[in-house]
């Protein structure tokens, strides 16, 4: 196989250059161990950041943050949710950090309007009644499965670019100070492969050290993790922060129909380990109850968490090392056709992507400039499925009542899903309920996919994408991923639901029998 250029990881800075060379006419292969959003775009707070976070600690990442956000809401709008938010600080917060919070906006260029604390509390009731300021900010709430979805979505569109999934890189072949073979392992069936690319972009997140280190070149990351909850329901219209230095569980970001407490900051030893543990779910809701009391006794669905990809220039831990981004071109390591680009934000990608974009331009003699600055990203039918809440609204306005619905949560049609599989067939021509999952709202109401995934794998078995015991063993990988989240955040309600849910999936599927790495399950 052959490219021009090879990306590694498909997050939302890899499939953000894909999009960038795209729209200079390159044809990119995007290739990703697990698949799109595996790493930190799939495991993040989704706030498109005003600034307003970093303005005390990062001026210069405050500055990228408000630029971006304001180029996102303009050229991606269906992504974001234009809400607005609101810092807020309660009785014992720092009074210095309080007074000194409209300078450091000013400074970094950052709006910020000084609100009434009883305003802020009549336009978010479930704010504490113990608020003492209130600070009004552009934040907004970002989908990045939507987003990372596109951008591939349009690369395909605009040059064939091509997204591998489950393919991850196992080495390099290095000639002469050039990559001249990129060595491909297939990590579901293990079959080996190797493609020749002219320039080859380490694009791999929390990874990115150890993809480096395969071409021998030397980065110092630091992974830290952070967990996030789910609620059940919508709490806030707005983002609501905690005005003060960035710490735990002092961010709630709405996401559509719920919203996302978080984060934690957790210096962990390797990015494969990351799992959301009930030490940092007991933090998020201990602090976030500070500035929303609500939050100890509401429901929650589950937990997840992701890795910060931070570069680390020398000590630090994870919440002081700046969330600026870093571009190696590797040429220090004797290589003229690699380079690697990691930290930043989600926020940030675009920018992230545009530089790294331009440093593969010049490389391969490309002079076109950079369009995602005043290109808008072109919306793809088969990525409005991740939207919460547009299921029903597109399901209901179609009046078909044939369309069954799969995910009773969510709302999700049978039309949904073989408009995915339709649409996807050269990335997964063997569809599952995880691929599946990642590409619309299936699994995530508050059953976790009990229901949905059943009747889902029912309608794959139906129309002939599924046969033998597969369905099985897809069922029982969908429903331990689900599971992994919800186990660090049961209790009450959706302990109740996980309960139901292993008297289906056990007393009636027997599910706990099938053995996924049984190659005879799966014949
Ligand atoms: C808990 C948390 C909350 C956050 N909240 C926010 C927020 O609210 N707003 C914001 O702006 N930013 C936020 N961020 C930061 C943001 O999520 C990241 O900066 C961004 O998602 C990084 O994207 P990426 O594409 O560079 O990396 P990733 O999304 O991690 O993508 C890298 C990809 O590379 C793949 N990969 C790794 N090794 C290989 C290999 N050998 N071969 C092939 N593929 C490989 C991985 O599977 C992965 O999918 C948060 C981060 C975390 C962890």
């Amino acid at each position: 196989m052959q490219t021009d250029v090879l990306i590694i990881g498909a997050g939302a800075t890899g499939t953000g250059i894909a999009r960038d060379l795209a729209l200079r006419g390159v044809h990119c292969v995007v290739t990703e161990s697990g698949d799109i959003n595996a790493g930190a775009s799939g495991g993040n707070h989704g706030l498109l950041h005003s600034g307003g976070r970093y303005v005390s600690n990062d001026t210069e990442a405050a500055r990228e943050c408000h630029e971006e956000n304001l180029l996102l809401k303009r050229l991606a709008p269906q992504c974001v949710e234009d809400c607005g938010g609101l810092f807020v600080a309660v009785q014992g917060d720092d009074e210095n950090f309080i007074a000194d919070y409209p300078g450091w906006c000013a400074k970094a260029g950052v709006p910020v309007k000084t609100i009434d604390p009883d305003l802020a509390r009549e336009m978010e009731p479930v704010l504490s009644d113990k608020l003492i300021a209130a600070y009004e900010v552009a934040d907004a709430s970002i989908d990045p499965f939507k987003l990372s979805l596109e951008n591939m979505a349009h690369a395909k569109a605009l040059t064939g670019s091509t997204l591998l999934r489950r393919t991850a890189v196992i080495g390099f072949d290095i000639e002469a100070g050039r990559i001249v073979r990129v060595q491909l392992v297939n990590t579901v069936t293990g079959e080996k492969s190797s493609i020749e690319a002219t320039q080859i972009v380490n694009a791999a997140g929390a990874w990115t050290d150890r993809v480096a280190a395969m071409a021998g070149a030397d980065i110092s990351m630091l992974y830290s993790q952070g967990t996030l909850l789910v609620t059940h329901e919508r709490m806030t219209d707005r983002v609501v922060n905690r005005l003060r230095p960035p710490g735990d569980g002092d961010i709630l970001v709405p996401g559509g129909t719920v919203s996302i407490l978080g984060t934690t900051s957790v210096t962990i030893p390797n990015p494969d380990l990351a799992r959301p543990t009930v030490a940092e779910v007991d933090v998020n809701v201990r602090q976030g109850a500070g500035m929303i009391p609500s939050l100890m006794d509401t429901r929650y669905v589950r937990a997840y968490c992701g890795v910060r990809p931070l570069i680390s220039a020398g000590g630090g831990d994870g919440r002081s090392v700046s969330r600026g981004f870093a571009l190696f071109d590797h040429e220090d390591a004797n290589l003229s056709n690699f380079c690697s680009v990691a930290g930043g934000k989600l926020t940030t990608f675009r920018m992230m992507a545009e530089k790294t974009a331009d440093l593969v331009c010049r490389r391969l003699g490309n002079t076109k400039p950079s369009l995602t600055v005043s290109e808008p990203l072109p919306e793809a039918s088969a990525c409005e499925w991740t939207e919460p809440g547009r299921a029903p609204k597109l399901w209901a306005a179609r009046h078909d009542s044939g369309d069954e619905l799969l995910c009773e949560c969510e709302m999700v049609p049978a039309s949904a899903v073989d408009e995915i599989i339709h649409s996807c067939r050269d990335e997964f021509p063997d569809p599952g309920l995880q691929a599946l999952g990642k590409r619309s709202r299936i699994g995530k109401g508050s059953c976790q996919g009990a229901f949905c995934g059943v009747r889902v794998a029912a309608h794959l078995y139906e129309n002939g994408q599924m046969d033998s015991r597969q369905g099985l063993v897809k069922m029982r990988e969908f429903f331990e991923e689900r599971f992994k989240g919800q186990r660090p955040a049961l209790w009450n309600a959706q302990l109740v639901q996980a309960e139901l849910a292993e008297a289906l999936h056990c007393g009636l599927l027997g599910l706990e029998l099938v053995n996924p790495d049984d190659p005879q399950e799966v014949e």
